[in-house]
Parts: C-alpha cells; sequence; structure tokens
C-alpha cells in the first residue's frame, strides 16, 4: 500500500460554527467578502459573517458580483477590486461558484498576471488566506484546492489548481442551505454524488479515500429517497452537507474522472446547471465503466441500494427531464472539448477513439 493523503484546511461542521469560532477570521486587517448575488444574504451567511468581523474591529468590503460557472473576466473585476481595496485577506460565502471565484481572485491580487494564465501554469507568490462559508452541499469546494473557471476563449471550463486554493478555515453550517430552491438543493447533492463515486472509481484511488468515499455515499444514500421526493428534512440538509465535504475531500486526492470531463459541455454550449449535467451523465458512466470495475460498482449499487441498472436509470430519469437533443456534429464537439479535459485520464475504463462521442450520442440522441 502506498498514497498520500492531506487536507490542510481547518473545517469547521456543524450549526452557528461561524458565530463561535469569530477568533477564526483574524486573518488581516481589511477583508475582501466575495459573494454572489443573492445567496450569501438569503442563506443568513453574511450577516453572521459581518457581526464577526465587526465584533473582532476588522474592516471589509464587499465584492457581490460572482456569477454562476464564473469566468475569467469576472475574477479579474473581483482582484483589480481587492488590490484597489488593499485587502490582505479573504471571505468567500456562496456555492462552488463563488468559493471558486474568490480562491482565483486571492491568487490574482498576489500573482500580477493574466487570468488565463492561472488555468495553464502554477502561480509562483502564494495566495491571500482565504476562510470559505459553503451555502449549498454539492461541489466540496470549500475543502479541494481546484477552482473550476469558465474559460471563454477555449469554450469550456477549466480547473485552476493550486495548493494555496485550500482555504484555511471552512465553515460547512447545513442551516445555511435552507433557503435552497428544491431544484438546486437537488442538483447540488448530484454533483456531491458524482464526487464520490468518481473518486472511488478513480484509478488514482486509495484505501483511506475509498473509507471516506464509502462514508460519503452511505450518508448520501440516506438522503435518496427524501431527495427525489422533495422531502427536505434538517436531517437530510444536514447528511447531505456532511456528504459533500467527503466528497470534496476525495476529490482532492483522485481529481474527478469522466463525468465531470463531459458535464462541462452540457453547462458551457447547453446551460445546464454543474450538478444537473453530472446527473444527466451518471447511470450511462456506470455502464460504461462496468467491466472493468465491476467489484467497485456493485458495492455502489449496494450502498445506494439500488438493486437493478434499471433502478439507477429510473432514479436518475429526474435529471434527464428537457434534457438536451444534440445534433451529430454537436456530439463530436463536445467529445473533442471533454476528451482535453484531464480528467479522462483517471477514468477506471481507459477512454478510446469515439467512446465519448457515442456516450453522448447514446444519452442525446442525434441524426448520424
Ligand atoms: P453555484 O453556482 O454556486 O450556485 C447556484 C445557484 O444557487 C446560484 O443562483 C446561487 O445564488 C444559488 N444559491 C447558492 N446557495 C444558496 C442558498 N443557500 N440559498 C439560496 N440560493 C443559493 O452552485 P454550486 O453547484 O454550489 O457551484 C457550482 C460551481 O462549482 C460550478 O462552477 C462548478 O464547476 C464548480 N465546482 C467546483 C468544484 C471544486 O472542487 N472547486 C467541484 C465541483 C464543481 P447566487 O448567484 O446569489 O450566489
Ligand atoms: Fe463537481
Amino acid at each position: 500500500m502506498k498514497f498520500k493523503f492531506n487536507i490542510p484546511v481547518n473545517l469547521i461542521f456543524g450549526r452557528n460554527g461561524v458565530r463561535e469560532n469569530a477568533d477564526k477570521f483574524q486573518l488581516g486587517k481589511k477583508a475582501l467578502i466575495v459573494t454572489g448575488k443573492n445567496s450569501a444574504q438569503l442563506s443568513g451567511a453574511l450577516l453572521d459573517v459581518e457581526e464577526v468581523l465587526v465584533g473582532n474591529g476588522t474592516e471589509y468590503v464587499l465584492f457581490d458580483k460572482i456569477k454562476n460557472n464564473p469566468d475569467l473576466d469576472n475574477v479579474a473585476k473581483g482582484s483589480d477590486f481587492g488590490r484597489e481595496n488593499e485587502v490582505d485577506f479573504i471571505i468567500a460565502i456562496g456555492g462552488g461558484s463563488p468559493l471558486d471565484a474568490a480562491k482565483a481572485i486571492s491568487a490574482l491580487c498576489t500573482n500580477r498576471v493574466e487570468p488565463i494564465r492561472l488555468v495553464k501554469e502554477i502561480m509562483k507568490n502564494k495566495s491571500l488566506p482565504i476562510v470559505a462559508v459553503t451555502t449549498t452541499s454539492g461541489t466540496g469546494s470549500e475543502v479541494t484546492p481546484y477552482s473550476i473557471l469558465t474559460v471563454p476563449s477555449m469554450k469550456t471550463k477549466k480547473n485552476f489548481y493550486s495548493p494555496y486554493n485550500f482555504p484555511v478555515v471552512a465553515f460547512a453550517d447545513p442551516k445555511y442551505t435552507d433557503s435552497l430552491p428544491y431544484r438546486i438543493t437537488l442538483d447540488t447533492a448530484f454533483d456531491a454524488f458524482s464526487h464520490l463515486l468518481e473518486s472511488y472509481l478513480s484509478i488514482r484511488s486509495n484505501p483511506l479515500n475509498d473509507a471516506i468515499a464509502i462514508e460519503g455515499m452511505k450518508m448520501w444514500a440516506e438522503c435518496k429517497d427524501g431527495l427525489i421526493n422533495n422531502k427536505i428534512t434538517p436531517d437530510i440538509r444536514e447528511k447531505l452537507m456532511y456528504a459533500s465535504c467527503l466528497g470534496g475531500i476525495a476529490i482532492t486526492h483522485t481529481g474527478t474522472t469522466l463525468i465531470h470531463a463531459m458535464g462541462y459541455a452540457l453547462t458551457y454550449f447547453k446551460n445546464y446547471s454543474h450538478g444537473r449535467a453530472n446527473a444527466m451523465l451518471i447511470s450511462e458512466y456506470l455502464k460504461f465503466n462496468y467491466n472493468k470495475a465491476s467489484g467497485k460498482i456493485n458495492r455502489v449499487m449496494e450502498l445506494m441500494g439500488f438493486k437493478s441498472q434499471e433502478e439507477v436509470d429510473e432514479y436518475f430519469s429526474c435529471g434527464l427531464e428537457d434534457k438536451p437533443e444534440l445534433t451529430d456534429n454537436e456530439c463530436r464537439l463536445f467529445a473533442e472539448s471533454a476528451m482535453e479535459q484531464g480528467s479522462v485520464k483517471l477514468n477506471p475504463r481507459e477512454v478510446k477513439g469515439d467512446d465519448i462521442y457515442n456516450f453522448y450520442h447514446k444519452i442525446f440522441g442525434g441524426v448520424r
């Protein structure tokens, strides 16, 4: 057995974590709070953070312009604002979009480079320290070194990786997800599930990481019926957030695989949310990989309480309501784009030739 395991994040899980840990916000003199348009207020997280900062006597400024699936221009504007205001640490509040954007903003505050370089090379200078407060249970970004950015010139999303992307402190308080609408709760939960599944099946998986992915899938399984039937109790909110953090820890060590590689095109070209894009691909992904990873896939089926592939198809079919009809050209273009993602190489079954093209065709049609 040989593996490395490192999560350098002080994770504070549970209710009222922000107010009970005001000292964890003492990372500098002036903070840049990075948020989306509404979620930081709606969730109550922004109010908690602001009161803590006022109590600590820490100055702050707010950048609340992060878009869903943030692009390079969006993060460049955030870093300009941070530099103009001479901030020395960052507080990210929101789902994966503001959290990922904050990582890029933080890096651009200390590295005066063209934003495109974030996705092409490792940044030299240490980023500003980040506190992350998550308001969704999906990406696990609060514990990962990844920042997924939309890159219009490449017509896709790309991973900006840096060891400095790990937040110094992360707050995962399930009460912040109470304000999430049902569809976003479901879609983000699908993202968390795909992290756990893809990490478990990744060729980089290791025994300690597998244990984490299995624990996450057990938690997710306990939410499975409530999620699909729109019966989201506080207990489910808590378990989903725990599963999502475990998913983030798991992919930190293994990366993602084919689902994420293929999902980005569905978001970039067809505007499906990240979690929804993944959900559309999960069932076919299990079939595609079965011969190569039957032992692990059987274990997933058992953990999730699925008795047959038909049950899996049916469960994830809610992700396929109003699925896009792709043309043959689109299937070809999306496949080329997916092949460019590094995560393809981590898939348990080697991905060759027309595999991805055929995969898209099987789900989304397209006259050849
Ligand atoms: P998101 O894009 O951050 O948010 C989706 C929507 O939900 C937004 O409209 C947001 O509003 C709203 N929202 C968030 N929290 C809310 C709350 N508590 N109450 C009400 N509304 C709320 O969604 P996400 O799925 O968490 O993040 C997706 C992004 O993360 C994608 O770019 C994806 O590629 C990336 N990702 C990153 C990693 C990683 O390891 N870093 C892993 C997987 C995916 P606002 O616009 O007002 O914020
Ligand atoms: Fe994801």
